[in-house]
């Protein structure tokens, strides 16, 4: 593993989540699949970190997850997390990329995955993934969207840059559609998923980060974080993630 990889995942490890999100938001997307509690459902979330909406799922469905991540430093974490939560009985790990994952045909009820898709495109994904949801299921993942029409120049060309397939979210709804997906829902992620949840907690470990692995590398990918937030701090308006609920339906 590259210096850089390591710190990057030595950085993340003790955050409560690797991206923007929250308990309420992931129980609320939960909530729009209308799940009863009687009903046991298998489960795949999809790039799972350190597992904090797989544990919320856990505590709010009946269920079994398999949980998949290609970094077993975080599955470890989310296996310890699980158990102290007492839902580690129904949590399952698997070190895994997300492209080259192998489940039978119709495994899942619900494949989750969130602020994670972008790794593979959103389009790939969400291709590969279906065969392994039943006819019925659910997919619901959040995807980095434009949420106005137009923008200014600098953000534009930042984001185009880092992840060409950036798009509104009325051109990724349409991307479900053609995937031959009904769409159930979206919600768009409000500021405190970003700052709350996952900048403001990142933040406030940068300087034990840099006495713990004091260097040039640390110090690079400090910056990065930083020039990241900035940018965000600037031009939250116009952009933020989407979660997206989807149905798989007979053809
Ligand atoms: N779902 C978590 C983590 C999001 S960060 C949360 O919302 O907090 C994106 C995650 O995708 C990281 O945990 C990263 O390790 C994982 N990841 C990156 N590339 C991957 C791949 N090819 N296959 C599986 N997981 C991957």
């Amino acid at each position: 593993m590259s210096e850089s990889l390591d710190l990057l995942i030595k950085l993340h490890l003790d955050g409560e989540r690797q991206g923007p999100g929250s308990d309420a938001i992931t129980k609320q997307a939960i909530d729009i699949l209308g799940y009863d509690k009687n009903i046991h459902l298998n489960i795949l979330d999809v790039g799972c970190g350190t597992g904090a909406q797989t544990i919320a799922l856990s505590e709010s469905l009946n269920c079994n997850i398999i949980a998949v991540d290609i970094f077993e430093e975080f599955l470890k974490a989310l296996k310890i997390r699980s158990r102290e939560r007492k839902v580690g009985d129904k949590i399952k790990t698997i070190t895994c990329s997300m492209d080259e994952m192998s489940f039978a045909k119709d495994s899942f009820n619900i494949i989750w995955s969130e602020g994670a898709i972008y790794n593979i495109g959103f389009e790939n994904g969400l291709n590969q993934w279906r065969e392994f949801l039943k006819i019925g299921g659910y997919i619901a993942v959040s995807e980095i969207t434009w949420i106005t029409n137009k923008r200014p120049e600098q953000i534009q060309s930042h984001w185009v840059n880092e992840y060409p397939e950036i798009k509104t979210a009325s051109e990724k709804i349409a991307i479900i559609e053609k995937l031959g997906f009904q769409f159930v829902g979206a919600i768009t992620l409000p500021e405190y998923t970003w700052e709350e949840m996952y900048y403001m907690p990142m933040e406030a470990r940068f300087k034990q980060f840099l006495t713990n692995y004091p260097g040039d590398e640390s110090k690079r990918l400090i910056k990065n974080e930083m020039k990241e937030m900035k940018l965000y701090r600037k031009f939250k308006n116009y952009y933020s993630y989407v979660f997206y609920i989807m149905r798989k339906v007979e053809q």
